[in-house]
């Protein structure tokens, strides 16, 4: 087939703003393309090469582009330069630059769309020294033989400029009625592309076997599946009606969604828009390959920020540190992750996303051992608005945006690419940012793990109630210490070690040791929120919920001036709770 074909196509496509008409034509252009490279003229005509996740980008420099196109046509760069000053874009300079070649020679090649692709592909892959010599001369080759109309939209290719407007959801519709006996078929075929995110690959299966074929479309390994979105409301109540009068309420974690593809040795990860972030997360791809025991899967999980010492989710700004291209080895270092699972799509040879909610989460916990950085997401049955309520906040308090409360009904399969209702998000709307920091007691301490056995893991901390002369629990704090803090705070604890719980110590937690309130230590924290296990104001603002401090760090300054009693009181806490909530942006 010659790629005239293909610019008439677009001519046609681009005269008109209506989408029957553009569908129209691609109806055309799909129908009379031969069936072995569909699926190549479908990237094309969405100025690709392959589809996304390949991460294969088409993309030359303008600079090029213009240096191609002078030696293609005789014609000076400036010439050149001015054309496009005048139409403003590099297609329709390069078709006017060689219609005035036209007039003068002839050409006598024929562009076929395979030699074009093929083309396209070989400058997308060329690299290293010399590269931009190679991708001119494969260019201007190109531009040699091509009629104007023909460079104008191989120049747009090339330099990322194509935009027809063509949407998946235009491809979809035009396979439909050119291959799937009408836009009826449209679903069958959307669901195909679901689960591959390859509209080349969906094209050429209709085309060759028809919908036989789409019907026995298989989930891949290494070919993402689009992922399954949530809807958002705004109440426990309206969540549990919604979802039947029960769900499974799931931790929301606050960090990057990861669709791990695993075969045998070999790990890919896809991010939610489906680019292959692997190099970005080698520590990720080894706990899979560590912790997952299928020899084939497709699972989802969040990447989450922590602390590797104490276990403790870290803020989403830090994992933010770990998009990058270099310094890979130390930014692991320093924002190590978790995994926390959610899904199982995929698994030696079954294709799971046809199946419920509850099938799927048994297979993921099958399937995946639990270490300190690869866990199952943590969830609770709820069936009632206090307990949906009680588990939000203990979420949001652990570091988490929210709930993910999920469907585990009959119909509770896996949504691919669609936002439903089967999976609902609860978040807040309001969060109390803290500005000041504040001084607490310690009353408790959790030994350590790891690189802290030994020492204490994390301290529990107390504000002080003057009314009911009470210590109320307010956090767990285990960031922030230097080795020799850790050191230091064994020895300054120990007189003050006891057996039993202090009688003015109100705590619903039990540490490894306890302590009377004694030692005060400056604390900073990112928020003041709700929570269910703290007894820190209890009742004062919820009835059921004290306040808690998230993400504390402890400051390196030892509070030894001020006595237990000199604390940070509740009451104050209280005030930050008000005085500093402010409305989430809404998403
Ligand atoms: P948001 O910005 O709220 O994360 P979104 O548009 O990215 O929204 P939604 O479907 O609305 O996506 O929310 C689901 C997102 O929450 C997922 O993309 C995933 O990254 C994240 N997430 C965290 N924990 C879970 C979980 N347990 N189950 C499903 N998704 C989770």
């Amino acid at each position: 087939m010659n790629y005239s074909v293909i610019a008439d196509a677009y001519e046609k496509i681009e005269s008109t703003t209506k989408r029957l008409e553009m569908t129209a034509s691609l109806v055309d252009l799909l129908k009379n393309t031969s069936k072995d490279i569909i699926g190549k003229v479908v990237y094309l005509t969405q100025g690709k090469l392959y589809p996304d996740f390949v991460g294969v980008e088409t993309g030359v420099a303008e600079k090029l582009a213009i240096k191609a196109l002078a030696r293609a046509s005789g014609r000076r760069e400036s010439e050149i330069q001015m054309e496009l000053q005048k139409s403003g874009d590099i297609g329709q300079a390069a078709e006017n630059i060689l219609a005035k070649r036209r007039q003068a020679t002839f050409f006598t090649k024929a562009l076929t769309v395979q030699h074009v692709y093929e083309t396209l592909d070989k400058i997308a892959k060329t690299s290293g020294s010399g590269a931009v010599d190679t991708k001119m001369a494969l260019l201007s080759g190109l531009l040699a033989d091509a009629s104007p109309k023909e460079a104008k939209y191989l120049i747009r290719t090339v330099t990322g400029n194509l935009r027809l407007g063509i949407a998946d959801m235009t491809v979809l519709d035009a396979l439909a009625i050119a291959y799937g006996g009408g836009k009826e078929a449209r679903q069958l075929i959307e669901r195909a592309y679901n689960i591959s995110s390859d509209l080349g690959r969906v094209a050429e299966v209709v085309a060759k076997q028809g919908l036989e074929g789409i019907k026995q479309f298989q989930v891949m390994v290494f070919e993402p599946i689009r992922p399954m979105l949530s809807e958002r409301l705004a109440s426990p109540e309206e969540i549990l009606e919604k979802l039947g009068g029960n769900c499974m309420a799931e931790y929301k974690y606050d960090g990057e969604r990861i669709q791990a593809h695993k075969k045998d040795n070999k790990v890919i990860l896809f991010s939610r828009r489906l680019e292959n972030i692997s190099s970005q997360y080698p520590d990720a791809v080894k706990l899979i390959k560590e912790n997952v025991t299928a020899k084939e899967a497709i699972l989802e999980a969040e990447c989450v920020a922590i602390d590797l010492e104490t276990g403790d989710m870290r803020p989403f700004q830090e994992l933010m540190h770990r998009r990058r291209k270099y310094g890979i080895q130390a930014a692991i270092e320093q924002y190590p992750i978790s995994l926390f699972l959610f899904d199982a799509l995929y698994v030696d040879g079954e294709d799971y996303t046809q199946e419920t909610y509850p099938v799927r989460r048994q297979v993921l916990e099958k399937i995946i051992k639990e270490t300190d950085q690869t866990k199952p997401a943590i969830q609770k049955l709820v069936s009632n608005p206090k307990d949906l309520e009680d588990f939000f906040e203990e979420a949001i308090e652990e570091g988490c945006e929210g709930l993910m409360c999920k469907s585990i009904g009959k119909d509770s399969v896996y949504q691919a690419g669609n936002r439903g209702w089967l999976w609902i998000k609860y978040k807040r709307d309001y969060k109390s940012e803290m500005t000041d920091t504040v001084d607490l007691v310690v009353v408790g301490a959790f030994h350590g793990r790891g690189k802290r056995v030994g020492a204490y893991g994390a301290l529990l901390l107390a504000t002080y109630n003057k009314e009911k002369d009470m210590f109320e629990t307010v956090t767990k704090c285990g960031t922030g210490f230097k080795d020799e803090d850790l050191a230091k705070i064994i020895g300054m604890l120990k007189p003050h070690v006891i057996a039993r719980k202090n009688p003015r110590v109100n705590s619903m937690m039990k540490p490894d040791v306890w302590f009377e309130p004694a030692l005060v230590l400056e604390i900073l924290g990112a928020e003041v929120t709700l929570s269910p296990i703290h007894t820190c104001a209890m009742d004062s603002i919820r009835k059921g919920s004290g306040l808690a401090i998230r993400f504390p760090r402890f400051t390196g300054k030892y509070r030894t001036d001020k006595s237990a009693e000199d604390a940070t009181a509740s009451e104050e806490l209280v005030q930050m709770y008000r005085g500093q909530l402010k409305r989430i942006s809404e998403k």
